[in-house]
């Protein structure tokens, strides 16, 4: 129940296309893993896609997001796990999560698992390190050994993490297919500004936003995206409290470029 709660919680489908930017990505993925998870009788052998995939990158940069769009696009059913709700339990409630959560998905493929911040569950193995996330880790290498996308058992196991380096040897082997996912270029960024800006009153020319596409280098998405919404409160932070009250939507005034 709570493997439900935590996956189907806040689960909107995420179109390619609100994906800026990482062609390379979204072409990878559609040839190796939605294709396959749609018509997994045409990709079986030699064809057959990986059960493990790794994306790795800096934070922000949309991982959660071609995951969840992979998810979408091939009709998978998602369930995303958070690695701190599997290591704060009792002794053996990690590893039993991690069974129920694979039988689960079983019961529901095509299934997506999607495990952020992977590397902090599956660590390299320390000299020091506790005897039960030592069995929680093996747990996971079984069910990523079973968890195959051939016909009889659709489920896809994808990997984020920051600090690829972290992770357990035998573990980053079962991710058979590692994709790096970049920081935004400036087209990228330009997308992701023209859409949250387009959504409220601006005064922005395309040179405008063309400039700012230019200063934000070295953003991620997560913080261009930021960046904008933060502007698109200012006309509402210009006001009192008592004047937004009493104004009404259409004669707020437009964001600018000093926003
Ligand atoms: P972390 O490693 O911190 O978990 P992440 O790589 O999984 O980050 P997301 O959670 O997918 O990043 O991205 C955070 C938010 O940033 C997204 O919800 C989205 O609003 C925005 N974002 C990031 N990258 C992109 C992108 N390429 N296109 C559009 N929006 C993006």
């Amino acid at each position: 129940e709570q493997i439900m709660r935590e996956s189907m919680h806040n689960f909107k489908n995420v179109d390619w296309d609100d994906i800026a930017g990482l062609e390379f990505a979204k072409s990878t993925f559609f040839e190796a893993i939605i294709l396959p998870l749609r018509r997994p009788d045409l990709y079986t052998g030699v064809r057959c896609p990986p059960r493990g995939v790794l994306l790795f990158g800096p934070p922000g940069t949309g991982k959660t997001l071609i995951a969840k769009s992979i998810a979408s696009q091939a009709k998978a059913k998602f369930f995303s796990i958070n690695p701190s709700s599997l290591t704060s339990k009792w002794v053996g409630e990690g590893e039993k999560l991690v069974r129920t959560l694979f039988a689960v998905a079983a019961a529901h493929q095509p299934a997506i698992i999607f495990i952020d911040e992977v590397d902090s569950l599956l660590s390299k193995r320390s000299g020091n390190e506790h005897e039960s996330s030592l069995r929680l880790k093996n747990e996971f290498l079984i069910h990523l050994d079973g968890a195959t996308t051939s016909e009889e058992n659709r489920i896809l196991v994808i990997g984020a993490t920051n600090r690829p380096q972290e992770l357990d040897e035998a573990v980053r082997r079962r991710f058979v297919r590692r994709l790096y996912i970049p920081l935004p270029d400036k087209d990228a960024r330009k997308q992701i500004i023209v859409k949250i800006i387009g959504q409220v009153k601006h005064n922005l020319t395309t040179h405008d936003i063309e400039i700012l596409s230019e200063s934000a280098d070295g953003y991620s998405g997560a913080d261009v995206d930021s960046l904008c919404r933060y502007a698109s409160m200012a006309p509402l932070r210009a006001l009192s409290h008592a004047e937004i009250d009493q104004i009404e939507a259409q004669q707020l005034p437009a964001v600018t470029m000093d926003d």
